[in-house]
């Protein structure tokens, strides 16, 4: 029988945990989340992270910047970030106008405000092995779902499709560092049913209808991370849940699977930097 990766369900629960954590802080954790224009999707993505750290009383600061903010502007801004004691978590929402090189505006960000562990120094501890101040909110998302539902990843083959700085490449490394076996799939892999039919875990971040029945193996785990509107505006997952499903031993759902888990890790994250930043202020 297949089971459903609830991430609605550990959203939940994990947020209910960390509600509880909180109510003994003397402090509340602030999180500072900066956009750039008006894309619509970002629009609703930065206002459900509003709402969920406000219910569950961490600060949280939306500063809106019209498109054409220039590059340094915005750079400024994040240095006064950097350095305002009151502030724990930054997070830049993306993506940014063509005009602003992403890499710098990342790059500007303190390693120890990084909340969702982009920055060289978070990226370059996790691809050594070492443990990154946080780890990015999409992947470690994903695992805590995996291991909520006790499936194993050491030793499995892990199909990963879509390479991303946010997703696949940060997921990747994850998984290996926790033994998996993991190939990589992207727009120019020749023969993706070939390789996507030999994985024990399918993860799929691509965001267009990709994954069909004849694409995956009996008894697979699957978890869809894309996400997109089908032309009757309907949201959807990479994955063709309806066909899929009864080969799979598990199967993330789009919405209410990996979406939530993402919202969940960026909360776990904005607390896990304010223990550190106030745990290294007290030695
Ligand atoms: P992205 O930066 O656009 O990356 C998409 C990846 O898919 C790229 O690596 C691309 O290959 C690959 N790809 C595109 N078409 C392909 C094809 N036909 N076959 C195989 N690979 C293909 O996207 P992203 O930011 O990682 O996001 C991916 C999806 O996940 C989007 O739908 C996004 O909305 C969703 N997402 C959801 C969450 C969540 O919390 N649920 C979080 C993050 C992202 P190339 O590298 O060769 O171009």
């Amino acid at each position: 029988m297949t089971v459903i990766l609830d991430g609605k369900k550990l959203r939940d629960e994990l947020l209910d945990e960390l509600k509880n954590k909180l109510s003994s802080y003397n402090v509340i954790p602030k999180l500072v989340v900066i956009l750039v224009g008006e894309n619509p999707a970002s629009r609703i993505y930065v206002n459900n992270k509003k709402k969920t750290a406000e219910k569950l009383g961490i600060n949280s600061e939306v500063i809106v910047y019209p498109a054409d903010i220039s590059e340094k502007e915005l750079l400024a801004k994040i240095e006064e970030l950097n350095v305002d004691n009151s502030v724990n978590a930054i997070l830049v929402q993306l993506p940014l106008p063509a005009h602003i090189d992403k890499s710098k505006v990342i790059n500007a960000i303190s390693p120890l405000k990084d909340v969702d562990g982009f920055t060289p120094e978070n990226s370059g501890k996790l691809l050594a092995g070492e443990n990154p101040y946080v780890y990015p909110c999409t992947p470690k998302g994903i695992l805590l779902l995996l291991d909520k539902y006790g499936i194993e990843v050491d030793g499995k083959h892990v199909v990963i499709v879509g390479r991303s700085n946010i997703v696949g490449k940060p997921l990747a490394v994850m998984l290996l560092n926790r033994n998996a076996t993991v190939t990589v799939c992207h727009s120019h892999t020749k023969n993706l049913s070939e390789i996507t039919k030999t994985a024990d875990i399918l993860i799929s971040a691509v965001g267009e209808k990709l994954i069909e029945d004849n694409m995956v193996k009996m008894n697979c785990v699957i978890v869809d991370v894309g996400i997109f509107k089908d032309i009757n505006g309907k949201t959807r997952g990479d994955v063709d849940f309806e066909k899929v499903y009864e080969k799979t031993s598990y199967i993330s759902p789009v919405p209410g699977g990996v979406g939530p888990m993402t919202i969940a890790s960026l909360m776990l994250n904005t607390v896990e930097l304010f223990d550190l930043q106030t745990k290294r202020s007290c030695d």
